[in-house]
């Protein structure tokens, strides 16, 4: 994949660049290493400092980062300024909370003969982050913001599609007044992260990207024995039963399907609707998805914006397409209108069966499967009826149904009565295929720490750690 700038509202390529070469990658981890040492001596308090900066950072420069964003994958602007904002808003979250998640915790002492016994959380040294373009600020900072305040520091490998947002990240963090190397753009393809990974000096990754890219990173990470947090993708279902405010269940459905562009790995995919009331969602939601206004995403009106590449648009019209030539029924949509830009319309498909590729892949962009169900157990069946679990959705306003489904969908989260959304308080990952381990919140911050246990006894003579040593 070339590293290049294409705006996918005219499909314009803008900038390209080449491959950084071998030699200038060293160099890179040579200096992650070495701001690693100086980084974890340095108190939580001056790396909370400087990631404030650079919170601060993002808000004065939010419009023209945004505007960045949107010529280079295609979001509406008005998102992308969203996202800039929750950017500034995680950094301050981890500056504000970090020595508390990174505190000395108490152990009971008696209870393992120590005079005192604790958890102490540790940095472990340069992280390589292999992101995808669909949240190009956003998911990098979920991760920098924990991992830089913990004292670990970071090798980006971003998109191909996204390098100016990429090397906007390393001046941010540059700016912010970290020190040189604790933040660093790699300009490399897929190709490089084998190398990468391979160094010694490069103690852990993380990817947000597809199964494949995960299966391909976990190879090589398994080989060289070190840590990864895995974020995959996600068909997640959206359960909508007969209790269920319906208006309200259709208008988020509409969002939860069709925010940025619906390229996002928690936007719900599949509605798994009651049979109860599945005809008043059906119309209710084909309306709400047709009323939406598809254009140039740097005009206001605009809700979707075009897709982010050409193959991305390619891909789902054909997985409508297969779903239509094997019976399936299309509610709204389903045809990409003439002209430039890579443009789909909000789609809905009903009828489909196990034998169509909607039924089991992820669908990334704003395409809905609508499934009709007859039972609690049935929509259970279906919603964990894919590899996948990232998030789940369900509507109900019967108390019953909402803790047996909090129990029974097997998903990284499930979001009762609203739509699947990330908070920096609140753990986020997947299980299955949608990936392992989780992002922020306290969890997030102690992925890529040393659990380190401490055990201190009197003396030689006590009968500490000697007489129970491993
Ligand atoms: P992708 O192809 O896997 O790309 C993501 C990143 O991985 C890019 O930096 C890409 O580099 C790199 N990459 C691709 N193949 C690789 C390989 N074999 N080895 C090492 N690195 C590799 O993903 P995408 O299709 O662009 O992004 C959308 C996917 O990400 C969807 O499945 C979505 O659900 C998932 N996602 C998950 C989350 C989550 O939190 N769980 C969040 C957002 C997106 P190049 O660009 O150079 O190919």
């Amino acid at each position: 994949m070339p590293i290049a700038t294409t705006n996918p509202a005219t499909g314009q390529v803008l900038k390209t660049y080449d491959a950084m070469p071998a030699e200038e990658i060293d160099a890179a981890i040579e200096r992650a290493d070495l701001a690693y040492r100086q980084l974890r001596g340095t108190t939580v308090e001056q790396r909370g400092r400087w990631l404030t900066a650079a919170a601060d950072l993002l808000e004065a420069d939010r419009d023209a980062t945004a505007r960045l964003m949107t010529t280079e994958m295609g979001k509406t602007y008005a998102a992308a300024k969203a996202e800039v904002t929750k950017c500034a808003t995680a950094c301050r979250f981890y500056a504000a909370n970090a020595a508390a998640f990174l505190a000395d915790e108490p152990a009971d002492a008696p209870a393992v003969k120590a005079t005192r016994a604790f958890v102490r959380y540790q940095p472990i040294g340069p992280v390589l982050a292999v992101m995808p373009w669909n949240f190009p600020l956003w998911q990098v900072l979920r991760f920098a913001a924990p991992a830089l305040m913990a004292g670990n520091t970071g090798l980006l490998k971003h998109a191909s599609n996204v390098p100016q947002t990429a090397l906007l990240l390393e001046d941010l963090f540059r700016r912010a007044g970290f020190p040189e190397g604790a933040f660093t753009t790699l300009l490399v393809g897929s190709d490089a992260v084998d190398r990468i990974l391979s160094d010694p000096r490069v103690r852990a990754a993380t990817l947000t990207g597809s199964e494949r890219a995960g299966r391909s990173i976990a190879q090589i990470a398994g080989r060289e024995l070190k840590k990864t947090v895995l974020e995959l993708g996600g068909s997640d279902p959206f359960v909508v039963m007969p209790s269920a405010d319906l208006d309200r269940a259709a208008e988020v459905a509409t969002t939860a399907r069709c925010q940025n562009n619906g390229q996002s790995c928690i936007a719900a995919k599949r509605f798994i609707v009651h049979t109860d009331v599945f005809d008043a969602f059906a119309e209710r939601f084909a309306a709400n998805m047709s009323a939406l206004r598809v254009g140039d995403p740097m005009d206001d009106a605009t809700d979707v914006g075009p897709l982010a590449s050409e193959g991305g648009r390619d891909e789902i019209h054909a997985q409508v397409r297969d779903a239509v030539d094997r019976g399936a029924t299309v509610l709204c949509g389903g045809e990409p209108p003439a002209g430039p830009g890579w443009y789909y319309p909000p789609t809905v498909v009903t009828d489909l069966t196990p034998q169509m590729r909607m039924w089991g892949e992820e669908v990334f962009g704003p395409v809905a499967g609508l499934y009709r169900v007859s039972s609690y157990d049935e929509a259970i069946e279906v919603a964990n009826g894919t590899n996948f679990g990232l998030g789940s959705n369900a509507w109900t306003r019967d108390p019953d149904e909402q803790e047996r489904f909090a129990t029974d969908l097997d998903a990284g989260n499930v979001f009762v009565n609203g739509m699947t959304t990330s908070f920096p308080e609140l753990p986020f990952g997947g299980v299955r295929n949608s990936g392992y381990g989780r992002e922020l919140s306290a969890l997030g911050m102690r992925e890529f720490c040393n659990t380190k246990t401490v055990w201190v006894g009197e003396g030689a003579a006590s009968a500490g750690a000697g007489a129970h040593a491993e």
